[in-house]
């Protein structure tokens, strides 16, 4: 069983896709050196199992019609801990980072 999915560009892996239960999506972080397309990446600490990645992970994203979603987390020893700003129903809450 695996949490984390490698986004490889070039044959290389440059970050992880997981799944967010919170979103029903999912969400990608790359790994320093590694940027995603504004900038961003994160440290890991190399555990498919129980990854940690820091820092938090933000995500804003809107469906027509509908106001901003906003999903926050810190990923920790294969944990998601959603913040309290998040917008879905996980807000505050920990949950297991589900197997793909
Ligand atoms: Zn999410």
């Amino acid at each position: 069983m695996t949490k984390l999915l490698p986004i490889e560009e070039n044959g290389q892996t440059v970050g992880y896709f997981f799944d967010c239960p919170g979103c029903q999506g999912g969400h990608a972080v790359h790994i320093s050196p590694h940027k995603n397309g504004i900038g961003a990446s994160w440290t890991f600490n190399g555990d498919m199992e129980k990854p940690t990645f820091s820092p938090s992970i933000l995500s804003r994203y809107t469906f027509t019609n509908q106001p901003m979603q906003v999903c926050h987390s810190f990923v920790v020893d294969g944990k998601i801990q959603f913040l309290n700003d998040c917008t879905h129903s996980l807000a505050g809450q920990i949950v297991d980072i589900p197997d793909l």
